[in-house]
């Protein structure tokens, strides 16, 4: 893999040269094992231009450290700090009075969103309730008392925005949740398409049943080009979602919200050493796209069906909208005439 370099705008100290010298950041690739399982991390090195020698960044070491954090995260499968934000935001409900509804000490909740890594079952039970508000309804109702009176209300402010009356309903917020989030006006980030859900289930239940197995990471890369490729023939998208761009290569915009909304119903997730796979027990529906869009689907899906995850994403690396676009910013469809693909 070539290397990625960059002077700091900013001079640091070197300890070899003893005073402030300009500092050249260089990728590379860091494996870690963290409790048995290995995590492969794009991270960032200083060094000093001048001598050669590693320096010491108090900054840079944390964004590396949020990095491998965040890996770590999405290769097991935990619940990610802006889900978790995601959740509190929801329900209008602080860190600490969540943890209390739950029934765990006070600074749980607190201590997840600056970085410690939750058990999985802590994990699971609040991804449980991010999908189904009635579960969380229910939480509410048994250990309301544990909260002040204003927290209360707060809660009960935003519960009314949600049908908590049934569990059999709950998925159906669940997509709702999702079209109300990706609903935007036709705009370039969005490849000029109102988001359609039928159309994002049915691409996704597409590469599931044509890949015998694959993993969330390698499915978004597949959405991304279907996306992309499609607009660059139609100028259209086929999805509507938007993607942004992460160490990993593009990813639609909060797609472990996608993943965690549909599961269950649509495919099952399976936790693994080596990612979250998707396997799908329902047919894909057809009839619900264009033909051009059928055609996307076929061509992205020939391509890359017997690519790994890494290769397919080391290999979106290389695209003109990866290489152009931000880390965590959106992708513009204006690079899809300068897509590999055509
Ligand atoms: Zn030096």
């Amino acid at each position: 893999m070539e290397i990625r370099r960059r002077i700091l705008e900013e001079q640091h100290y070197c300890h070899q040269c003893n005073c402030d010298t300009q500092v050249e950041l260089r990728e590379e690739l860091q494996k870690d094992t963290i409790k048995g399982i290995t995590i492969n991390t794009l991270v960032n090195v200083p060094f000093c231009a001048n001598c050669g020698s590693e320096i010491y960044i108090a900054k840079i070491n944390d964004d590396n450290l949020d990095k491998i954090n965040y890996n770590y995260r999405i290769v097991t499968g935990r619940i990610l700090v802006s889900e978790i934000e995601q959740l509190l935001e929801m329900y209008n409900i602080g860190a600490k009075p969540l943890s209390l509804l739950l029934g765990w000490g006070e600074c749980t909740i607190p201590r997840y969103l600056t970085g410690q890594m939750p058990n999985v079952e802590n994990s699971e039970k609040l991804k449980s309730i991010i999908r189904n508000p009635y579960v969380f309804n229910e939480l509410f109702n048994k250990n309301k008392h544990k909260l002040t009176n204003i927290a209360q209300k707060k809660v009960e402010g935003a519960l009314a925005n949600y049908d908590v009356s049934t569990l059999n309903e709950a998925n159906e917020i669940a997509e709702n949740s999702l079209i109300q989030f990706y609903s935007k006006n036709p705009n370039i980030y969005n490849g000029m398409k109102t988001f359609e859900i039928k159309k994002l289930i049915n691409s996704i239940l597409y590469f599931a049943n044509l890949c015998r197995e694959v993993y969330i990471t390698k499915m978004n890369k597949l959405l991304w080009y279907s996306d992309m490729l499609c607009f660059k023939r139609s100028s259209f998208s086929i999805t509507g979602l938007q993607y942004q761009r992460i160490n990993y290569g593009p990813v639609p915009l909060k797609y472990y919200w996608i993943y965690g909304s549909l599961s269950e119903t649509y495919f099952n997730l399976e936790i693994t050493e080596s990612g979250t796979k998707i396997q799908t027990f329902r047919e894909f529906d057809e009839s619900i796209f264009s033909k051009e869009e059928l055609q996307a689907l076929f061509d992205v899906g020939q391509k890359f069906k017997n690519w790994y995850a890494g290769e397919l994403s080391g290999y979106s690396h290389n695209e003109r909208a990866y290489i152009e676009t931000n880390h965590r910013e959106l992708i513009s469809f204006n690079y899809a005439k300068e897509l590999s693909l055509n």
